[in-house]
């Protein structure tokens, strides 16, 4: 009789659970043990800003495979609140660790994906260590404490100006705290909006009464046991009753070093297009992992529940004998803060210069999302990023308006299927005056690029 396969995911969050649940899909008969530290089973972390912020009310609702559903009706065993030490890459074990008991397993397996996720980074800050009253967003747990924080506090600085310290911005202003948000760079969101788009962003949500520093970092924090101002590198000091620190977030790659897996030049595990991890039958997916980006080809770190999610699914399939392909990624990104819808998609202009790209050309349009004689339009910007010489989209991003990511996910189809400018040019899009414009904005943002593509 043929014995089941062993499969063992180490890492419980979105791509080790995705992972979980397609391995079943393939193989009805595996035995899949998902070993996860935390003490939740798999929950969405990009709901944790809004559980700050009181738009989520119930924290079980991030919740999304209870442990019981995984158990009992596909079958997986879940070992929460437990580590995986060590991984025997001869002996095919994996040992791993009760987090409150110490108590070890040992875990067999034919096929094994490593889902460890990332970390939130800490730049070097004096006087840090040891003191209350500084936080970093990443569990549940984190949240927890923020919000408690936040109940008692009247102010605070948010250092990191990308999506999560934004997101954390208006959360905490919601709460009605005085919020300050210092960037090392001249615009906020810098990782995916180009600075004339970040700048809408940024006056809108100086409007909702964020300050901003920008050019500037935190080099010193002052207070006793607990925090009570920042000083920062232009010598500022802002007295303030808690520090949260988003300045982004390294993979989790400690067990896969000392396992011998290869690490990239972003500092992720090198997979193949199977998510294979080089070594035969071991896999890896999520925020630990590099991966080739749809427009430069090269490996690049996009830490998104959209990418974790999908490479998830490659990964788990392939460790129960399936012959998925992951294809590069776009990198598509959408949020909405202060009101705000906003999106982007493939490389910002500060991307396609720091990777040597050809110079892009790019056009923008502002307009409404509906004719003008309507009412309830909505002013957007969208903004097309194009290879001058391949002709092919290099990247976009909108601010503003309605439907943002249904924009960006068209944006996203023309650069996983390398379309031209003039392709994308003569999109028929839909038009009805109370649902959207004859133009789109996106038609209209193509046309500007192609024209300076022509004319300039
Ligand atoms: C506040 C916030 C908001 C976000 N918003 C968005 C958004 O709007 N859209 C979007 O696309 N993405 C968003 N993201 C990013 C998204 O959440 C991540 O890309 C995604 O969670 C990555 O999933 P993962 O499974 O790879 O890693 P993780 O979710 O980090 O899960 C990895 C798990 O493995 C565990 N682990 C690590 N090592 C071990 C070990 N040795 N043994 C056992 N367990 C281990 C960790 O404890 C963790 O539970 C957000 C992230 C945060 C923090």
């Amino acid at each position: 009789m043929k014995m089941p396969r062993k499969l063992v995911i180490i890492g419980g969050g979105v791509a080790g659970t995705s992972a979980a649940l397609q391995a079943r899909k393939v193989d009805r008969d595996a035995e899949i043990t998902l070993i996860n530290r935390e003490k939740h089973p798999e929950y969405s972390r990009c709901g944790l800003p809004h559980l700050i912020s009181g738009i989520i009310s119930k924290p079980e609702s991030l919740i999304v495979h209870s442990q019981a559903a995984l158990e009992q009706m596909m079958k997986i065993k879940l070992l929460l609140e437990t580590e995986a030490v060590k991984i025997d890459m001869n002996e095919k074990i994996v040992t791993a660790k009760n987090v409150r008991t110490n108590r070890q397993t040992q875990h067999p397996f034919d096929s094994l994906v490593l889902a460890t996720g990332a970390k939130p980074s800490t730049p070097p800050i004096e006087g840090l260590n040891g003191k209350s009253g500084v936080y970093k967003l990443r569990t549940l747990e984190d949240a927890f404490e923020i919000a408690e924080a936040a109940r008692a506090s009247r102010s605070a600085a948010i250092l990191g100006g990308s999506l999560i310290g934004m997101e954390l911005a208006e959360a905490l202003t919601r709460l009605g705290l005085k919020v300050t948000l210092i960037h090392r760079s001249s615009e906020i969101l810098s990782p995916m909006l180009d600075p004339d788009m970040g700048r809408l962003v940024r006056l809108k949500a100086e409007d909702e009464g964020v300050k901003f520093m920008l050019e500037t970092t935190i080099l010193k924090v002052a207070g006793e046991r607990k925090i009570e101002a920042v000083e920062t590198a232009n010598g500022e000091i802002l007295p303030v009753d808690m520090l949260i620190i988003t300045t982004g977030t390294d993979p989790d790659v400690d067990l896969a070093v000392r396992s011998g897996l290869k690490i990239g030049r972003n500092r992720g595990i090198v997979v193949d297009s199977r998510m294979c991890a080089g070594v035969e039958g071991v896999y890896a997916a999520g925020d630990c992992v590099e991966y080739q980006d749809a427009v430069s080809g090269e490996p690049s770190l996009i830490q998104l529940g959209t990418v974790a999610v999908r490479m998830g699914r490659v990964a788990g399939a392939n460790a129960a004998g399936a012959h998925e392909i992951m294809p590069p990624l776009a990198g598509t990104t959408t949020a909405n803060l202060f009101g705000l819808e906003i999106g982007s998609v493939g490389l910002t202009m500060r991307d396609i210069q720091r990777r040597g790209l050809p110079p892009p050309k790019f056009g923008k349009a502002s307009t409404l999302t509906k004719p003008e004689y309507y009412p309830g339009g909505k002013p957007i910007t969208m903004k097309v990023l194009v290879n001058p010489e391949s002709l092919k989209i290099m990247g976009g991003q909108a601010v503003g308006g309605e439907n943002v990511a249904q924009r960006i996910n068209v944006l996203a189809l023309a650069i996983q299927q390398n379309l031209k400018i003039d392709a994308l040019m003569k999109l028929e899009t839909c038009y009805a005056p109370s649902v959207a414009p004859i133009w789109d904005p996106l038609i209209l943002s193509a046309e500007n690029a192609y024209r300076k593509l022509k004319f300039e």
